[in-house]
């Protein structure tokens, strides 16, 4: 085996054991930066690798941890036929039932004593199928119709929780393990706001997210989600295996690298199970993701055969599922929340109730035309809901004990704070606030992403505290926080209550440390902290990538920005519009004197390609597409999206688009194969 073969195996090797560490025992041992690095490493290895033995098979590397951010666009999904038909548990919400499910097992089986029963909590996901040969994740597939199920491999690979190579020893040959693919709420939540922040209709929930990011053509948008993977179920012809107990089973599998979860116990009769019941019911509500109710198997397996299936759902398993909470309560009034854009959010304020162990008196109301959709009047009873999620959410209205008298209900015409009259655009479901920079719930918005740990990583300051620098007119804008001083800031707190949660010594030495340190945070975080509407984190890593610094991007007129992967009118539009504010353009400038990051830096390879630039039509044997642009752009070439006299080569792979390559015999552009462009960058 060569060298750089031998490097990247043991590399693979340590990234997985430290994929592992973090998703699966929440433990990591090395720093988020370390394993950044090492996981870049690896990349360029197996991309030397690659270019150094064409003749490898494109798959060559498809168990590599570099595989987790997602490969190329599939065109459909392939269907395959389950080995062990997916069947779904019987269900109810009634504890009546699950009384009579364990003694009717009980009795079946000759109503033998000690039966043990392992409950587990159900995830409110998406049900997933893997299969596993040699030690590898071979296929994963959806329930689909319990028979036949959608291929979603490529998808399920870039969750990190789930082992693309096995760890340990002692699993079979051919395997096939089942779980749920779960949206995390911390993912989901940030998830959604993003979708906002780009003008998109949030999802519903955690569970129709998850479903719809493992049925995505990209796997790359799907890497992008967080999602998670709780596994639960064991199959297998393995003999060895198939004499363990449930549990025995799954705790193997968790030595094997899989996530299983922790929320499991092993009961020995009915009130076991009902505890289990009741204890989770409530504490369900702590957890960060939904659960819908609780999995009731038998332990031993061997029994299982001996009680059967019927049609449906075997009969060695039962589900208990908890009621939707459902709370009534009285409206009283509508507030608004003005957020960093200007949005503006309406928020219930009912008389408190208690719903799913808390007590519950606000909701948000999304925007102005979901109220105006319900219509929601004050003083209506409205219906509040709180499913798994963390937010309640109102969801109806009982029409029948509204007054008589009551009026239709009147949304804000002015900003609650700043008083500029509110705009509406057309699409848009909700009104913001023009007053970009006077606003003061978005100035201070503005700061808080701008100090915020994916930004410029200040978050020591935290927001409160941001908000008292602000009220003590210690800054006035970004630029200003790179000005203080220990001494100015010694002492300050909230100017209403007598400096409460002032800053003391230490914490301002803290500080302008890291105010100094986010000096050397790059670019692209730079230009997504300035918090340019619709600029979130990958739209600012592309407009990085793309323009290099901030001039070209100031610069660059609304077509070209276009031009850019993934940049659509309304972000351009956008774009354009921060740049043509001239207190936008000095902010800059201020920035830039302060020593603020505002062009990439140079992490090209080689200067091979240096001053050329290249077209890159069709697919290629050994790169992907976006694998030889990348290619180009570490040899510092430079990649042009079509062909004009200006390009210097037009790399052409298998089925190049005809149009192209008239156009470039036209031009006299130089065509060359793939093995041309090997020798070019030699
Ligand atoms: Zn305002």
């Amino acid at each position: 085996m060569s060298e750089v073969l031998e490097n990247i195996l043991s590399l693979q090797k340590e990234i997985n054991q430290h994929n592992y560490n973090y998703y699966v025992l929440d433990n990591p041992t090395i720093s988020d930066q370390d394993f950044d690095f090492k996981l870049k490493e690896l990349e360029k290895l197996e991309e030397i690798y690659r270019i150094n033995n064409p003749s490898i098979d494109k798959d060559f590397f498809s168990h590599s941890p570099t595989k987790r951010v997602g490969g190329e666009i599939n065109k459909s999904f392939k269907q395959f036929e389950h080995r062990y038909q997916m069947l779904s548990l019987s269900n109810t919400y009634s504890k009546e039932e699950i009384i009579d499910f364990v003694s009717r097992a009980k009795e079946s089986l000759g109503n033998e004593d000690d039966l043990e029963w392992i409950c587990e909590l159900k995830y409110d996901g998406v049900a997933v199928s893997l299969n596993y040969k040699d030690g590898k994740l071979f296929r994963a597939l959806t329930r689909g119709n319990g028979v036949i199920g959608d291929d979603i491999t490529d998808n399920i690979k870039t969750i990190r929780s789930i082992p693309l190579i096995l760890f340990g020893e002692g699993y079979p040959d051919e395997f096939e393990i089942r779980g749920e693919v779960i949206f995390p709420h911390l993912a989901f939540n940030d998830f959604n706001e993003n979708k906002i922040l780009n003008g998109e209709e949030p999802f519903a929930n955690p569970r129709n997210a998850a479903s719809g990011s493992v049925k995505l053509l990209d796997p790359k948008e799907t890497a992008k989600r967080k999602l998670d993977c709780y596994l639960y179920f064991l199959l297998s012809e393995d003999k060895k295996l198939n004499s363990l107990t449930h549990y025995e089973k799954l705790k193997l599998a968790k030595s094997w690298g899989f996530n299983i979860p922790p929320y499991i116990a092993i009961c020995k009769g009915i009130e076991d199970i009902m505890e289990f019941i009741e204890y989770w019911d409530v504490e369900r509500h702590n957890l960060g993701f939904d659960t819908d109710g609780i999995v009731i198997k038998l332990n031993d397996t061997s029994l299982w055969e001996r009680l059967g299936s019927t049609a449906k759902s075997p009969r060695w398993a039962s589900a208990y599922k908890f009621k939707a909470e459902r709370a009534c309560s009285k409206l009283l009034s509508i507030e608004y929340n003005v957020g960093r854009t200007g949005v503006v959010t309406p928020i219930a304020n009912f008389e408190p109730v208690w719903i799913g162990g808390t007590s519950v008196k606000r909701a948000s109301l999304h925007n102005s035309d979901f109220i105006e959709k319900l219509d929601i009047r004050l003083g209506d009873e409205v219906y509040i809901e709180k499913g798994g999620e963390i937010i309640p959410k109102i969801v109806g209205i009982n029409f029948i004990a509204r007054k008589t008298n009551s009026q239709k209900f009147q949304y804000i015409k002015t900003c609650p704070q700043c008083n500029t009259p509110l705009i509406k655009e057309e699409g848009e479901a909700g009104y913001y606030c023009p007053n970009y920079n006077h606003c003061p719930p978005q100035i201070l918005g503005r700061f808080q992403h701008f100090i915020s740990k994916k930004a410029m990583n200040i978050d020591t300051l935290g927001g409160e505290r941001m908000g008292y620098l602000l009220d003590h007119k210690l800054v006035f804008d970004f630029a200003d926080l790179y000005s203080l001083s220990e001494n100015q800031l010694i002492g300050i707190g909230n100017i209403d209550q007598e400096k409460k949660g002032s800053i003391q010594e230490k914490g301002a030495f803290n500080l302008i440390k890291a105010i100094e340190d986010s000096k050397n945070i790059p670019f692209e975080r730079v230009l997504y902290a300035l918090g340019i509407r619709y600029v979130g984190e990958v739209v600012a890593k592309k407009l990085a990538k793309h323009y290099k610094n901030i001039n070209n991007l100031i610069n660059a007129n609304f077509f070209e920005l276009t031009e850019v992967d993934e940049i659509g009118d309304k972000i351009a539009e956008s774009i354009i519009s921060y740049f043509s504010n001239p207190e936008n353009i000095a902010l800059i400038e201020k920035l830039k004197s302060k020593g603020l990051k505002f062009e990439i830096e140079d992490v090209s390879i080689s200067n091979k390609l240096q001053g050329l630039s290249f077209v890159v039509s069709g697919s290629f044997e050994n790169y992907s597409r976006d694998g030889i642009k990348k290619v180009i752009e570490d040899n510092s070439g430079k990649i042009i999206s079509g062909v004009s006299a200006k390009v210097n080569y037009l790399v052409a792979g298998d089925k190049m688009g005809p149009e192209k390559k008239k156009k470039a015999e036209k031009l006299g552009v130089k065509i060359i194969s793939e093995e041309d462009f090997n020798e070019l960058i030699k």
